[in-house]
């Protein structure tokens, strides 16, 4: 009989009742006990519906006070020695300062789990560092699921996969030079679960799905050696990709079982089923974990039914990765209209989807009673499919038609940079080190209400126009005053840069409770991508208009980008990414044309995605990256040379992909890069990236006042690596989380950097003199 399981549940809470809880605890409003008791009602909650649903083991493990891989330190007590805690004597209180900081510490660092939104806390490797034992949840959380009566597989982080995506931070030459202490602890760790009684441990590897450097792969089968030894019966777990150049490996490691993503890696399958280890569980991942569509449960039977065959009671089911990357319950949305809610399933109806499919291979033994239940839920899956397949709210013909007929002319401006920036220049006689922002200003509490009313409709349409363009006479004005070069309307009117889109976009649709995790109590809700893009009508026009009636400077019409429109949302899974991505390109383009035709002569489209959509192999980066570049250059590319395209990019690393990025080929880029002290521009200028660029001159997430100075002092480092010609001066990001006062002295201080900065050029390379560009250096 095979098997059920999940690697992981969400742990917010369905209605982020952990988030609430964490927030409270902050804010000194609740105690450690009221926390703790909200922590532990949701693992009751998560386990008694795995158990519910008929899975074989309910996971513990998986919980969270913050993040896991924090909770994996604590566990084994590798808390960074700067913090100068005893890790045995981990409080609460101790644990949220790694994450969030106080007083003496800052925080831990934060970076995105894989190519997933998660963030995690970033381990802090220095010699010396001790594995031999931390805090005692894990075992209190395992002792509550007993006490249950639950079945416990325990998850934790794998060893190998801790200390890869850990940094070093000392004399240390080497990650794996921890790893000898590293296994010790786990090995201490794992023999004290076996005598706990727990039979079971997912031990989660996801970087098998990177490639790795030789010295890496090698660890691994002494690493397993010395733990199975010790352990109980281990499940290696790997996700996110396929893992098939380790087949080999994987089936010779001493572990009892292997739990491969066939979803994202469904083609490694073969690799590892045929002659599958007779001493080895085989947990096969079918359902989707990263993405909120039904499954279609005849296909995976149909791969189920032959493993089964083969591996009979070594066959587990299961989703391809943890349910972390989900909402909890689609029973809870009300809002969303019954045809598009019956092609979801969110981490409740998931636990079901696996269910149903181990029932259905498991056929033959089970009462008449289940055997009608099942055929009901295949039935139900398959007519939901169905109807997916079929509805005219996916297939839009004129999308599909428009699609047909892109060329390659539209994604070229029709002439290159060079030709363009001197059309440019003269149109605007900008001066040297033009000065500009991002495009959001200080989201006031005010415009919040208002623009909550208007939603709401407590307030009419031409009250809330007024209310915005009252907003955005103000931040023109202000700009006008402190002497801003181009200027933006301040994107009053968004509450959120995707969401705004999506919401005037068909083929868009939203939740109302689809939150996700994002960090600690962060949590995001992803709209869903379900059928072929297309805009009905303009999306931003009549703000960036209203704006530029106000001022005779420059103001840039503001987009998000087809990148950043997909990567930050739940995207359909019956076609290709790439076509979405053209879709959205295609109506973006349109709005970018009818942007220019009302007089807007600089248009700025964001992508701080483009960058976290690479996939996790590199030798997958080329696919990628053309179609990527692709959309954003037919969204760019419908206007005239005198147009002028910007783009925006934040906290990437750039370095890898400069070649794309110039190929994307907008004529202003601006990107984060104050808090790397301008390092992130040198690959840029070892590149000779041809175009105009705006390194952010100041970090938007600090309250503090950049001085001139400080600026002026990045931008000549700037100037040591790129021609002053192709400079700008820009915060590193939008303002939407500052307040007025900070952002009005920060630019001003900006302005009068820019200002010292020109009056060291020749004299014809300054103030609106339109040959600066054959002028300057
Ligand atoms: N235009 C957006 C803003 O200024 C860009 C935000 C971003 O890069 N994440 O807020
Ligand atoms: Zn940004």
């Amino acid at each position: 009989m095979a098997l059920a399981h999940i690697l992981g549940f969400p742990r917010i809470g369905a209605q982020r009742e952990l988030k609430r809880a964490m927030e409270a605890f902050w804010r000194g409003d609740i105690d450690e006990t009221a926390l703790r008791a909200t922590g532990s009602a949701l693992r009751e909650r998560h386990w008694q519906a795995q158990a519910d649903a008929g899975l074989d083991f309910v996971t513990v493990g998986d919980f969270a006070w913050y993040d896991q891989i924090a909770g994996m330190l604590a566990l084994l007590g590798a808390i960074p020695a700067r913090f100068g805690v005893d890790p045995r004597q981990l409080t609460l209180t101790g644990y949220y300062a790694l994450a969030r900081g106080d007083q003496t510490h800052f925080a831990m660092e934060m970076t995105k789990w894989f190519d997933t939104n998660y963030h995690y806390l970033v381990p802090e490797w220095t010699p010396g560092l001790r594995f031999d034992g931390g805090v005692d949840w894990l075992f209190e959380e395992i002792a509550q699921a007993q006490a249950l009566g639950h079945k416990v597989k325990v998850a934790l982080t794998g060893p190998l996969t801790l200390l890869y995506q850990g940094k070093i931070k000392s004399s240390l030459t080497h990650k794996l030079d921890l790893l000898q202490p590293l296994v010790e602890g786990y090995r201490t760790l794992l023999a004290r679960l076996k005598t706990c009684g727990v039979e079971w441990v997912q031990i989660d590897e996801p970087m098998l799905a990177l490639e790795l450097e030789q010295e890496w792969v090698a660890a691994f089968a002494p690493t397993y050696a010395a733990l199975s030894e010790v352990a109980p019966s281990l499940l290696l777990a790997t996700y996110f990709d396929e893992v098939s150049d380790h087949a080999a490996l994987l089936r010779e490691l001493p572990v009892a079982g292997v739990h491969l993503d066939l979803v994202r890696g469904a083609a490694q399958l073969p690799a590892f089923a045929a002659d599958w280890p007779q001493d080895k569980v085989l947990s096969v991942g079918l359902i989707d974990g990263r993405n909120i569509w039904r499954a279609d449960l005849d296909a995976a039977l149909a791969v189920l039914q032959p493993l089964q065959a083969a591996l009979g009671d070594r066959l587990w089911i299961s989703a391809s990765c943890s349910l972390l990357h989900v909402p909890v319950d689609l029973a809870q949305e009300n809002q969303l209209d019954p045809e598009l809610k019956s092609w979801l399933a969110f981490a409740m109806q998931k636990l079901d989807e696996i269910a149903v499919l181990k029932q259905a291979v498991n056929g033959q033994s089970a009462k008449a009673e289940v055997v009608s239940s099942v055929a009901a839920s295949l039935s139900a899956a398959r007519i939901a499919q169905a109807q997916r397949q079929a509805s005219t709210r996916i297939h839009n013909r004129l999308v599909q038609q428009r699609l047909q007929t892109v060329t390659a002319a539209q994604a070229e401006r029709g002439a290159d940079f060079a030709t363009r920036i001197v059309q440019q220049q003269a149109r605007w006689e900008l001066p040297a080190f033009p000065t500009t922002t991002i495009g959001s200003f200080p989201q006031t509490a005010d415009i919040r209400k208002a623009r909550a009313a208007y939603k709401r409709g407590e307030i009419g349409h031409l009250d809330y126009l007024a209310r915005m363009r009252e907003e955005i006479r103000l931040v023109v004005g202000k700009q006008e005053e402190l002497g801003l070069d181009v200027l933006v309307h301040g994107e009053p009117e968004r509450n959120d840069m995707v969401e705004y889109f999506g919401e005037q976009l068909w083929g868009y649709a939203f939740t109302s409770h689809g939150w996700v995790q994002s960090y600690g109590s962060r949590c995001v809700k992803p709209p869903l991508i379900y059928g072929d893009v297309y805009r009905p009508e303009a999306m931003t026009v009549g703000w960036s208009s209203f704006a530029q009636s106000l001022t005779d400077k420059p103001m840039k019409g503001m987009l998000t980008g087809p990148v950043t429109m997909l990567q930050w949302s739940f995207v359909r899974d019956d076609q290709p990414r790439a076509t979405t991505a053209l879709q959205i390109a295609l109506a973006l383009r349109d709005e970018v044309c009818d942007l220019e035709r009302a007089g807007i002569g600089m248009i700025q489209i964001d992508e701080p995605a483009f960058r976290e959509g690479l996939p996790l192999k590199a030798r997958d980066w080329q696919a990628y990256l053309d179609w990527a570049v692709r959309a954003f250059r037919v969204t760019a590319s419908g206007v005239a040379d005198d147009t002028q395209i910007h783009t925006h990019m934040c906290y990437s690393e750039f370095n890898d992909i400069l070649p794309w990025i110039a190929a994307m080929d907008a004529d202003v880029i601006t990107i984060e890069t104050s808090r790397s002290d301008m390092e992130l521009l040198d690959g840029f200028g070892r590149f000779n990236y041809p175009n105009d660029i705006g390194p952010g001159v100041y970090d938007i997430h600090s309250p503090r006042i950049p001085q001139v100075a400080d600026m002026v002092r990045l931008m000549q480092k700037a100037r040591g690596v790129l021609p002053d010609r192709q400079l700008w001066i820009n915060p590193d990001c939008g303002l939407k989380t500052r307040n007025w006062p900070e952002t009005y002295a920060a630019l001003a201080n900006m302005v009068s950097a820019a200002r010292q900065l020109r009056a060291t050029l020749p004299a014809a390379a300054q103030e609106g003199e339109p040959e600066r560009r054959s002028k300057m250096a």
